[in-house]
């Protein structure tokens, strides 16, 4: 079986960390192409947007969309229209509507589509899962706070409308916590804190419930210095489960549980593969469909104006 030839769509810090070394190490795929307005990648042919690429290269058969999220529907649709298979990075889309479209549009062109949530691909998260299946959910908290200004420099889309603001890492913690908990949560009340010169919020504080009537309090704070802080705690009639480091290291009762070696990336592609290969579909909403029903209820707070 010939590897799949893919492009990148989006020349930005996550194509660059992540996307690009994963790609080239990588047994399933040959990255041939990258498209962004701005950037090129040295060495390789680089196209200024994805309909001059998918021209030049026809034989491009997926694209990894890397882009920031407001660009991301018009892209996919562009691609999947010309059967060509697609991972979203994510956010899979700024509205859910605009994803379950793109779940239609793949269906009826019989390609691949992959809403890829790097965090559920962390090392811990799986243990994770396993563990707490069968097990009494009685808790849940979600501490993610991290400083905006190391991690998303120079980026100011996330303080536009669709760019999620906190939710923008905090949607990691949401993909993550949906994965790992059996069965489904509601949003039952959110704050949301948004600076007076921003469209999105700097800070959120959620309340969830599952189907059994457990709560998950989860606090997301970009203006976090000093210690950076991506802890899911779950109470349950068996222990306390503690995912750190964003689903990389787990404990069970303050024991270290053995979790698997491959990278989040790795991983990501890996089960790519097989949905391309299988011209599958892979789309869970379920994160996304939290972030927009806090949207919808969240009491809205003004606070200090952000200045990078
Ligand atoms: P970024 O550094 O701002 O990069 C975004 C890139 O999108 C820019 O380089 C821009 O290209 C490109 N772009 C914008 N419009 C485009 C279009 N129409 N066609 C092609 N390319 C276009 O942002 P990022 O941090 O990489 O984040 C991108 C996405 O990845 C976000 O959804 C984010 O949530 C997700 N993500 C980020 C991280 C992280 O650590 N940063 C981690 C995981 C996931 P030009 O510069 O050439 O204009």
């Amino acid at each position: 079986m010939g590897k799949i030839k893919i492009a990148i769509v989006g020349l930005g810090k996550i194509a660059r960390d992540q996307h690009i070394p994963s790609l080239l190490l990588s047994d399933a795929f040959e990255l041939i192409a990258v498209a962004s307005p701005h950037h090129q990648l040295d060495g390789m042919p680089s196209f200024g947007d994805l309909a001059a690429l998918l021209q030049a290269l026809p034989e491009v058969e997926a694209v990894a969309l890397c882009t920031t999220p407001q660009v991301r529907y018009e892209l996919a649709r562009y691609a999947l229209q010309r059967a060509r298979h697609v991972l979203l990075e994510k956010p899979p889309g700024v509205t859910v509507s605009e994803v379950l479209s793109l779940v239609e549009l793949a269906k009826r062109q019989g390609v691949g589509l992959f809403a890829s949530w790097h965090s559920r691909h962390a090392r811990a998260v799986e243990p994770a899962r396993v563990w707490l299946a069968g097990r009494k959910i009685l808790s849940a908290t979600i501490i993610w706070k991290e400083d905006v200004r190391v991690w998303h420099p120079g980026q100011p889309w996330i303080w536009k409308a669709g760019g999620l603001g906190v939710f923008d890492p905090g949607i990691n913690a949401l993909s993550i916590l949906t994965r790992i908990i059996p069965g489904s949560l509601a949003l039952q009340r959110a704050e949301l804190s948004y600076p007076k010169n921003c469209e999105t919020p700097i800070a959120a504080s959620l309340l969830l419930s599952d189907s059994g009537g457990a709560t998950a309090s989860i606090e997301l704070d970009f203006r976090q210095t000093g210690r950076q802080t991506w802890d899911i705690d779950v109470d349950t009639d068996g222990g306390r489960l503690h995912l750190s480091s964003g689903g990389s290291e787990m404990t069970v009762d303050n024991d270290p549980v053995e979790t698997a070696t491959c990278s989040e990336y790795e991983s990501v592609y890996a089960h790519f593969a097989t949905l391309v290969r299988g011209c599958a579909i892979d789309v869970d909403c379920a994160p996304l469909q939290l972030v927009a029903d806090a949207f919808l209820c969240g009491r809205c707070v003004e606070v200090e104006p952000f200045i990078e």
